[in-house]
């Protein structure tokens, strides 16, 4: 799946690794028109992150772990980018929790629904791990949103209390918050609408965020509710790293 010409020593190893998972799901009809340039943007941040995960951004990700485990339905929410560029780590994730994945997406066909199922099939056969997906045969309406992005499963993303939506779009997040639910996002751009209305936001890669928490499960780490959390103070903190990365060079 994931051969490359690059060596793992070149120093964009991870970005151009990134870039061929997009390269491969693009030929599969994973992806909506605007997925390079939605990838695009992310990577301009990573870029002014020095692509490491920040001391606020695993504070972030610990508390969002827990919240995930203390949720009496927490889902993990899939999209097109969200399946091409980290499927193992998010059924991985599932697995570790328990709970279900749903892909839902912004741009929805037949026939991107059904390239995305069949790749998180693929590689969930491959990896021999046993979560349950959905997103097949949507059954409700997330309030609040038009037309068919608005699709989801009772038993899914509407009944969550928690939720997980990497690289999520501002208008879903807003209606998923808009439903009381805890909205946990994977955001590289600190000032984007997801990242500033989510209830938890994680300013990192998604990759790298998704194996910090699979770390913390495997090693046992104290995976607690931070009562203090303050998710703008973490946004501040993500910008002030930026600023700070960039006057150092
Ligand atoms: P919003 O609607 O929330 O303001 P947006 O319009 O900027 O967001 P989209 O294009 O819908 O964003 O989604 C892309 C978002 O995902 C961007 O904010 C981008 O920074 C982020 N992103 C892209 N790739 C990654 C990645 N690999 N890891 C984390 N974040 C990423």
């Amino acid at each position: 799946m994931d051969e490359i010409a690059a060596d793992p020593s070149h120093p964009r190893y991870a970005s151009l690794l990134m870039r061929h998972r997009l390269e491969e799901a693009e030929k599969k009809g994973m992806l909506a028109a605007s997925a390079m340039i939605a990838h695009g943007r992310g990577e301009a941040f990573d870029y002014l992150l020095g692509e490491v995960t920040t001391p606020s951004a695993l504070k972030a990700t610990r508390h969002a772990l827990a919240s995930m485990v203390q949720g009496k339905r927490t889902v993990l929410s899939v999209n097109g980018n969200v399946a091409a560029l980290a499927s193992d780590e998010m059924l991985t994730l599932a697995s570790e929790l328990g709970c279900p994945l749903e892909v839902n997406i912004f741009y929805r066909t037949p026939e991107r629904m059904e390239a995305i199922l069949g790749h998180i099939s693929e590689r969930k056969r491959i990896l021999g791990l046993d979560v349950e997906v959905l997103g097949h045969a949507p059954n409700a309406r997330i309030p609040g949103l038009k037309g068919p992005r608005a699709a989801c499963h009772k038993e899914g993303i509407l009944e969550s209390d928690v939720i997980l939506v990497p690289l999520e779009d501002g208008d879903r997040c807003r209606a998923l918050m808009e439903m009381g639910k805890t909205v946990i996002v994977i955001d590289l751009n600190p000032r984007s609408r997801s990242a500033r209305e989510g209830t938890i936001t994680i300013v990192d890669e998604l990759s790298r965020a998704l194996k910090n928490m699979i770390a913390m499960l495997a090693d046992k780490v104290a995976v607690v509710v931070d009562e203090q959390y303050d998710n703008h103070a973490t946004l501040d903190m993500a910008l002030e790293w930026m600023l700070n990365t960039l006057k150092h060079e």
